[in-house]
């Protein structure tokens, strides 16, 4: 133990993008009594099951407890040697674009640096992404066409004291469960409030909403045009010195009602609720963004906030909500492949200039990298030859699961870094290192609203495991430059983080953590959560109250969002499957699976099939059906639901090759991205679906 028992340590929870804080309490006996932070700013000592039950969470079954090289086990010198030694061979015979890093929005901001600086300022490639491509690209994508950077204006506050809060593809009420509970007690307190719940499914969150849209699948950015034609029709343009603004109007004059599947008196109605007050916020999520046009969804929503002056003031405005603990953090350090460090603008040479010298870096990449889809692609066809996966499991949360294991299985050298032992990705590896996990870790993290907190060690690391910053700062060493990766503690990264932010300030970066450039390791033990900017002109954490955007004219920009066509269904995979998260398991369960009490809430993958549905194929509640797309098949229990639509069954993403081989549901969902976002489109997979016949 790190701390005494009797110690209660102040840190943030490991699993939403929420970012809750959260009491561990060690109790002397290895284990950890868990309570909600009554002095964090995010949940105010609330906590959801899945934080509650972190301390159930932490014990070392199945944990990875050494380094390993082909199976056998190995000390760290020799697998660091190695891993260093093979990355550089292959960069010196094949150049730095055959090597890649796959690396994950559940790493903390300062793993996400050193993996960043690595890659992109060392080797000198941009092919370093990261699982929050499936997650948060396409409002990334949107951000940026709008604001002219890919920044997040909402503030949680903004929810609770909104008159009208919007959710659009949001199971808030499963996916950020303290959020919701922050969005219904505001609700209960202010009768005046509506909520309004846009999702072709009738999930949990719709039970507090005034009006639910069960919208056509894929229609969000029709709806929106419909909005937005209205507040043209009604004389409610607010803000006219937008870029683009006669032409997305125009656009979104071409939508027609019919397409979204709702009635008229629904759609007026939510035109109605919309329009009656400044104090609108819009929240959205996967539904939105896991879409071929997802990033045009994104923009349709944030054309009519723009339009209305409905940003950047309390209780309005869009709000893209993440994931993942630090899918935010990965955006601050540059952590996607078209990204760069401090929200610069890695297209933008002079940016990469200000980064390369800030590093003094030998070789700055000279654009983006590959996207995770083209990245595997690129491991497939031996384009990549050495490939590092940190803290995800691909083989089976990517689109064509399958396919990706089989490509990873192929490439020359594998290394993953992991806290599990056996997953679907670690049996592909040559070299295993294990890392260390939630509550052995130090770090910060940073939350939808723009929040970074510290996550605090708490616990003494299982076995032989190293945080995920000093493996790769060893590696960085080991390749011969010791200089630039010699911190010994994580603090000195996250000061120079926050140091490179003043640099990245004065080029125009929203992005400015500079207070914290000479903060000391007790400052960084005594760090309270904290909103950013922080630089006295843009302190208080809102953006564009000034009607200033970050695009070249400093004006927001509209964009002509084009309606879309129905998806045809071809013959043989009549059905569109959606696919999405359960309350209280998380990704592959690597750790909620260790929980009893998590366990008990699904404990076996399943499809929500309509009645019709289920009558047509002659499949009754609690049958087994066989699903195959053109990538995999799964066999799944039927649970027989008017929560879904017909045609349009759901199927959750947790189960995996150890925990249930014929449940893997991203083996099914096709590699069809959003061609701006690089995000897939894991909202709507073509499928089969037939009576499982057993033999
Ligand atoms: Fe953790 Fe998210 Fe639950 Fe908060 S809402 S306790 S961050 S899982």
């Amino acid at each position: 133990m790190t701390h005494p028992a009797s110690t209660t340590i102040r840190t943030t929870c490991a699993y939403c993008g929420v970012g809750c804080g959260v009491l561990a309490t060690p109790d002397g006996k290895g284990g950890l009594a868990i309570a909600g932070d009554p002095d964090h700013p995010a949940n105010r000592g609330r906590l959801c099951v899945k934080g509650a039950a972190l301390g159930e969470t932490i014990g070392h079954e199945g944990r990875l407890l050494a380094p390993s090289i082909d199976g056998r086990e190995a000390g760290w010198d020799e697998a660091l040697d190695l891993v260093a030694n093979q990355f550089s061979r292959t960069i010196a015979e094949h150049g730095p674009d055959s090597v890649a890093f796959y690396v994950s929005g559940q790493l903390l901001t300062e793993d996400y640096y050193v993996a960043n600086k690595l890659m992109k300022g060392f080797i000198g490639s941009g092919n370093i992404d990261t699982n929050s491509r499936l997650c948060m690209a396409s409002s990334v994508a949107g951000h940026r066409r709008a604001f002219g950077t890919d920044t997040v204006p909402g503030l949680y506050e903004d929810i609770e004291l909104a008159d009208t809060v919007v959710l659009v593809g949001s199971n808030l009420a499963w996916c950020h469960p303290v959020l919701f509970q922050r969005l219904a007690a505001a609700r209960e307190a202010r009768p005046d409030m509506r909520v309004i719940v846009i999702d072709p499914r009738r999930t949990v969150t719709c039970d507090i909403a005034d009006l639910h849209l069960e919208i056509e699948p894929g229609a969000d950015a029709e709806l929106f045009n419909l909005l937005l034609s209205e507040i043209a029709a009604r004389g409610m343009i607010r803000d006219r010195d937008l870029e683009g603004l006669d032409e997305a109007v125009a656009a979104a004059r071409l939508s027609k009602g019919a397409r979204t599947g709702l009635r008229p008196e629904q759609i007026a109605a939510f035109l109605d609720l919309w329009l009656a007050s400044d104090k609108v916020v819009t929240v959205y999520s996967q539904g939105v963004n896991q879409s071929d046009n997802g990033t045009d969804k994104v923009n349709a929503i944030l054309n009519c906030h723009l339009a209305t002056g409905r940003i950047g003031h309390p209780a309005m405005g869009p709000f893209s909500v993440t994931g993942q603990p630090n899918a935010m953090g990965g955006r601050e350090v540059g952590g996607l492949a078209n990204t760069l460090a401090c929200h610069l603008d890695i297209d933008d040479p002079g940016h990469r200039h200000a980064v390369q010298e800030f590093w003094r870096a030998p070789r700055m990449t000279v654009g983006p990298g590959l996207k995770a889809v083209d990245m595997f692609r690129a491991v497939e066809i031996g384009k990549i030859k050495a490939l590092w996966i940190i803290c995800t499991n691909p083989a089976v949360s990517m689109p064509e699961a399958d396919r990706v294991a089989r490509a990873i299985a192929k490439c020359d050298f594998v290394v993953v870094s992991d806290i599990m032992a056996r997953t679907d990705t670690t049996r592909l590896a040559h070299v295993l290192l294990p890392a260390t996990g939630w509550g052995e870790k130090d770090g910060t993290v940073t939350n939808s609203e723009r929040r970074i907190s510290r996550q605090r060690r708490v616990l003494a690391p299982a076995g032989q495991a190293r945080d995920d910053w000093w493996i790769i700062s060893q590696v960085g060493r080991r390749m011969g430059w010791y200089k630039a990766f010699a911190w010994d503690d994580p603090s000195e990264i996250f000061a120079e983080h926050a140091a490179l932010s003043a640099v990245a300030g004065a080029l125009g970066s929203d992005f400015d953590i500079s207070d914290h450039a000479r903060l000391s390791r007790t400052d960084y033990d005594g760090m309270e959560p904290f909103l950013w900017p922080q630089s006295p002109r843009k302190r208080g954490g809102r953006f564009f109250a000034d009607g200033r955007y970050h695009t070249q004219s400093g004006k927001g920009r509209m964009i002509a969002v084009s309606s879309q066509e129905p998806r045809a269904t071809a013959a043989e995979y009549p059905y569109r499957l959606n696919t999405g998260r359960v309350r209280d398991h998380w990704h592959s369960m690597t750790r909620s699976g260790l929980s009893p009490r998590l366990a008990r809430h699904m404990a076996e993958p399943f499809l929500e099939l309509h009645p019709m549905d289920a009558t047509r194929l002659g499949l009754g509640p609690a049958t087994l059906a066989e699903v195959e797309s053109a990538h995999g098949q799964a066999v799944l229990r039927v649970l027989v639901t008017d929560r879904v639509q017909q045609g349009h069954p759901f199927a959750p993403i947790h189960w995996t090759g150890e925990t249930a081989p014929t449940g893997r549901i991203d083996a099914l969902v096709p590699a069809v991205t959003d061609p701006l976002s690089g995000q897939p489109a894991s909202k709507s997979a073509p499928i089969a679906i037939r009576q499982f016949a057993a033999g």
